[in-house]
Order: C-alpha cells, then sequence, then structure tokens
C-alpha cells in the first residue's frame, strides 16, 4: 500500500486523485486485519441446557416454516422485506416460536437467505427442510455487544446468552473482550453450536495485526500422500503415526481398545435396529448407544484437526512459498460412480467412505495452509493436477507402470531408474509445476484472492 501511494505521488497526480487512490481497506498503513472464529465449551446447569435445546429448536422450526413459506410464494412476491415481516408476525402469533430471542430469529432469515444465494451462484444445492435428529442444533447470537465477556478466573471467563443469562466457558485463547477491546480489536458475535459434548460457543472475532515480513524460507511442495498422510518435496514426512494401529481404516485414530469399543457398538445399534418394528420409535437405549457412537467419533476428528492445525502451523513457519495440487474435491467425490454409458474410473477406491473422509482432511489442510502462510508471510500457490502421480520427478517421463504400488515409484526409463517413495516423487512433481510458472491461483499473500466455483459454500455472518 504504501508502494502504490510513493509511485502515485512520484506521478505528480493532484492529491485529489491520491486521495481516490488511497486504499480503504485496511484502516492503518502496516497493519493486518483478521477475522477468525474461537470455540469454547460451555459449563451449563441442566436448566439452562433445556432451555438453549429450546432456542434451538425453534430456530430449527423457524427455518422450515421459512422454507415452507418461501417455496409456496410466486417468484415475484419473494422478498426480505416480505420474509421479514411475516416473522415478525409468526413471533406474535406462535408462542413456542418466542422462546428464541428476536436477534437469533434475524439470523435464522439471513443464513437461509445465504443458502439462496449460495444457490443462485451455483456453489451449492438449493436449501430444504431440516429434519430433527439430522441437523446440528445452533442458536446464533448476532450482536457481540450482546454477549457481555469477562474473564473471571485464569481458565474461565463469564459471557451472557440472550433468554438464557450469564454463563461460564472454558478461556484456553486470549480474547479482546472488555478493556482489550476497541474499534480493531473485538467480537463481532457468537454462535451456540451443540455437538457430542454438548453446547460450545462458537466467538466471531476480529483483531489487527502488523503486517508480516515476507518469508524468506523454502519453497515446498506437498502433496496428500496415500501412505504418508502428508508427503513434502524436500523429503520430509508428516504422519500421525501414533494413531495408527490399524491403516486405512476411517476410525485410525481411536486406539485398538476404542476401536473395538466402537465395533461393539456399532454392532449393538445394528442388532437393536434390526429388532426394531416398523413405525416404532428409538427405543432410548438404542438412543444412548447412538451418542456414545457419536462421542468416539466425535473424539477421532478432535485428535485429527489437532494433529492438522499443529502440521500446518509447523510447515507455514518453516517455509515462504508452499505448492499444493489443485483438486476440484467435490468433483471428484461426485464424479466417481459415473454413469450407465460413462462409467467412472476407479469406482471401488473412490467409493469408500475413507475416500471422502481423507478429501475432506485434504481441504482442511489446504484451509488452514492458506491463512497460516499469510499469517507468516508466506504464500501458498495452487498448480494443475493431472499427472503428478504418474510422472518421475528426476526425468519427467510419464512411462505406464513407473508407479509400482501405492507406495513405490520405480522410473521405467533405461537411462534414470529413479526409484523412491510415490508420495515424495508426487510432492517434487508439483514443486516443479510451479517452478515452471503454472501456478494457478494465489490463494494467500496477494491482494485479491480469487475462489475458485464449488469449493465451499459461503456462511452468512
Ligand atoms: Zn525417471
Amino acid at each position: 500500500m504504501a508502494i502504490r501511494r510513493s509511485t502515485t505521488a512520484e506521478q505528480g497526480l493532484p492529491s485529489a486523485v491520491q486521495l481516490r487512490l488511497a486504499p480503504t481497506l485496511a484502516p492503518q498503513p502496516g497493519l493486518q486485519e483478521r477475522k477468525f472464529g474461537h470455540r469454547a465449551r460451555l459449563a451449563l446447569t441442566p436448566a439452562q441446557i433445556r432451555l438453549i435445546d429450546e432456542q434451538a429448536h425453534a430456530a430449527r422450526a423457524l427455518w422450515n416454516l421459512l422454507h415452507d413459506w418461501w417455496t409456496m410464494l410466486a417468484k415475484h412476491q419473494r422478498s426480505l422485506a416480505a420474509a421479514d415481516a411475516a416473522i415478525r408476525q409468526a413471533r406474535k402469533e406462535i408462542e413456542w416460536l418466542a422462546v428464541l430471542p428476536a436477534q437469533a430469529a434475524q439470523a435464522v432469515l439471513k443464513t437461509y437467505y445465504q443458502a439462496w444465494k449460495n444457490c443462485w451462484e451455483g456453489r451449492a444445492h438449493p436449501p430444504t427442510f431440516k429434519a430433527r435428529f439430522h441437523t446440528v442444533m445452533s442458536v446464533d447470537i448476532p450482536q457481540g455487544r450482546d454477549l457481555q465477556i469477562t474473564r473471571v478466573h485464569r481458565r474461565w471467563g463469564m459471557v451472557t446468552i440472550p433468554k438464557v443469562g450469564r454463563v461460564r466457558f472454558r478461556w484456553t485463547k486470549d480474547l479482546p473482550a472488555g478493556a482489550k477491546a476497541d474499534a480493531g480489536n473485538r467480537i463481532t458475535g457468537a454462535r451456540l453450536v451443540k455437538d457430542a459434548l454438548g453446547w460450545h460457543v462458537a466467538f466471531r472475532v476480529q483483531t489487527l495485526h502488523p503486517m508480516p515480513e515476507p518469508h524468506q524460507g523454502p519453497q515446498v511442495g506437498i502433496d496428500a500422500g496415500v501412505s504418508v498422510p502428508l508427503a513434502l518435496s524436500d523429503g520430509n514426512h508428516h504422519t500421525h503415526e501414533q494413531w495408527r494401529s490399524t491403516c486405512d481404516k476411517s476410525n485410525a485414530w481411536l486406539t485398538g481398545r476404542e476401536q473395538a469399543t466402537l465395533l461393539a457398538l456399532e454392532r449393538r445399534a445394528a442388532h437393536r435396529k434390526s429388532l426394531r418394528k416398523q413405525g416404532e420409535r428409538t427405543s432410548h437405549r438404542l438412543r444412548a448407544t447412538y451418542d456414545r457412537i457419536a462421542s468416539l467419533r466425535a473424539r477421532a476428528k478432535r485428535r485429527a484437526i489437532d494433529w492438522q492445525h499443529q502440521t500446518t502451523t509447523e510447515i507455514a513457519r518453516t517455509y515462504g512459498v508452499i505448492v499444493v495440487e489443485d483438486l476440484a474435491i467435490t468433483n471428484m467425490v461426485t464424479s466417481a460412480k459415473g454413469t450407465v454409458e460413462a462409467p467412472g474410473k476407479n469406482v471401488a477406491q473412490k467409493s469408500g467412505l475413507n475416500r471422502s473422509i481423507n478429501q475432506e482432511a485434504w481441504g482442511r489442510t489446504v484451509t488452514m495452509l492458506t491463512y497460516k502462510a499469510a499469517r507468516y508471510g508466506g504464500v501458498l500457490h495452487k498448480v494443475p493436477a493431472p499427472g503428478t502421480s504418474q510422472r518421475c520427478s528426476a526425468c519427467g517421463f510419464t512411462i505406464p507402470g513407473s508407479r509400482q504400488s501405492q507406495a513405490v515409484f520405480a522410473c521405467k526409463n533405461p537411462g534414470c531408474g529413479w526409484r523412491g517413495n510415490a508420495d515424495h516423487n508426487a510432492a517434487r512433481n508439483i514443486l516443479h509445476l510451479y517452478r515452471m510458472g503454472l501456478a494457478l491461483v494465489p490463494a494467500a499473500g496477494r491482494a485479491v484472492v480469487r475462489r475458485a466455483r464449488r469449493v465451499k459454500p459461503a456462511t452468512a455472518r
């Protein structure tokens, strides 16, 4: 920014033009705005849990009413203002809907409208009804000043939840609250989310930081490997061996004992379900079994995300330029099966649950690397993917059969004969493509962030 301003001054432009050219994005030169979410666990009494549960059910019911109303109307009658009026009317007339604070009801409308916008702009399918047992329970608190966050102990903070009151939460991060809050550093809102561990609060945090110095570290190519989770082009690997008690299983993040428990619970649930007559309600015992399965899976996911955070932070600290494959993740999942006329390739490998979990994990890794690279002054580049796992990284030839197995690559070119780890080979190819100038999208560290279509639906804020 400072550079751009000095060049206009050198060209001798009138001061009015200079003023117009001055960027208005950052509040102060040399400062970078950072927006992120922070999740904290809430300590609630059973009565408070019931209150928030009721709010979440009301929010879900409001979504369903809204969806019913919206899809029933003629197209020219649909508008945000009409929806807003309908919600106000419904809150007056339907008693149980009033347990939801007015602000949270507005947030439901905002999210619903954003869902349609995502659909119109080709990022997502149209919104649907939300089923009671398949929906993540959540309530939005859109205004940060309602929260009144204070720190009461080294490990505990207090937050106000509308219509519930003051609630304690685990203080695990230095939040810009109370005396520490100002125009640049503040909490802009929150969302209550229920998962297998109970209710959490997810704060929307906005902070200002000094712009990082450009990262002088080396360049690196990264491949999401099959035999190793993350293979780097300089030969380093990032694995999570301590959890790999049995390889290539979706629950590889659990210990052997936990896996055995999970299997037993899944068997018990399947058995109970098989004995259930048609139309009979799910028993309390079966629901308790489902809850235990969900909590074990949530534990595995937390371990996976923790590992990803540690690994991506280390990579972003070490390397200045990070190059990854530009994978069209959603396309890969949907196209695996193909049609009758044109059956998809590798259906067996792709259709597995594992595969989709791995892809979800890879997408999350790239997201983390993107913002962490920007934080440490590095840059993340994406290069076109085809052929990186088949080509030899030493001689550049693609000869069928060079990739001997999932793990071993042995070049069939008689003049080369390079042999090594297949994932490592792919990572070297990815870095090579970047050095050839084939980078597609500068995903971080530049002024303009272009997002590929059909990647991730935007969420309403
Ligand atoms: Zn070769």
